[in-house]
């Protein structure tokens, strides 16, 4: 399929970049993407994946549009107070670039239908804020050998990496989620609205380079950001010879046995 007259205009600053072109465009058109999540990281991610023209994209949220939500999660307005949060994000989404087409899916991502969902995609993306849809989402992606974006943000300061299939994973870092009590998340602890939107922007730029085939990615690495600072450091991380879930001593081969509400001491 050509590129149409409208979409050449549309994504002409796309197209005059040597390495992206009409063929990269094409990539773009012909992606499809899970984004975990429709809040302050989801924001960003849903609003330059669509921009970009990522012909398939799917939403997971099974929350509702809170007033607490607003100070960070842009793509939802004022307006839109107690709506779902997948249809209040589609509403703007469809409006700004007609080409993409969405799938909502208004419930949570549990270990029952995390597989499934995830071979329909090329590459999810972590847009949640709590660690067991996070340790979730990278088990999923290890047993599907699904590319995905890890991102958390907490006050001023974020983290993210980018897995590979046959890279290390968020388990070769952290073998088990943190325990619930020890960690804050934001809704006990806070957050700035524009530290969300910096990683998930940069979880957006991840996904359309891997969709490109071009440039580095953040595989075996993790970049932790501080705001506060406004400082950048990208950290090397190695294969855990013992993951529990991508080494050749994987424990975790069957998401339904695994409790993510609760840290398992036998990780
Ligand atoms: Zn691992």
């Amino acid at each position: 399929m050509d590129l149409t007259e409208e979409q050449i205009g549309r994504y002409n600053r796309h197209i005059i970049i040597p390495n992206i072109g009409r063929t990269g465009q094409k990539k773009f058109l012909g992606g499809k993407v899970l984004v975990v999540g429709a809040g302050g990281l989801g924001s960003p991610i849903l609003y330059y994946l669509t921009a970009a023209g990522v012909g398939k994209i799917g939403i997971v949220d099974n929350d509702s549009v809170d007033l607490s939500n607003l100070q960070r999660q842009i793509v939802h307005f004022t307006d839109d107070l107690e709506q779902p949060k997948t249809q209040s994000a589609v509403s703007k989404l469809k409006n700004l670039n007609p080409d993409v087409s969405f799938q909502t899916y208004q419930h949570r991502l549990v270990p029952g239908n995390a597989v499934e969902l995830f071979d329909e995609y090329d590459f999810v993306v972590d847009g949640t804020d709590n660690f067991a849809t996070k340790f979730l989402i990278n088990d999923a992606a290890v047993l599907t050998s699904t590319p995905y974006s890890h991102a958390g943000v907490l006050r001023l300061q974020g983290q993210t990496m980018t897995h590979l299939p046959g890279a290390s994973c968020l388990r070769c870092i952290f073998p088990q989620p943190p325990d619930p009590q020890a960690v804050p998340s934001c809704r006990q602890a806070g957050v700035l609205g524009a530290v969300a939107g910096i990683l998930g922007t940069i979880q957006a730029a991840e996904t359309l380079k891997y969709l490109l085939g071009y440039g580095e990615l953040l595989d075996n690495k993790l970049l932790l950001v501080n705001v506060e600072k406004m400082n950048f450091q990208r950290v090397s991380i190695k294969q855990n010879s013992s993951c529990p879930v991508c080494s050749n001593k994987a424990s975790i081969t069957d998401l339904r046995k695994v409790n993510y509400e609760k840290p398992v001491s036998d990780l």
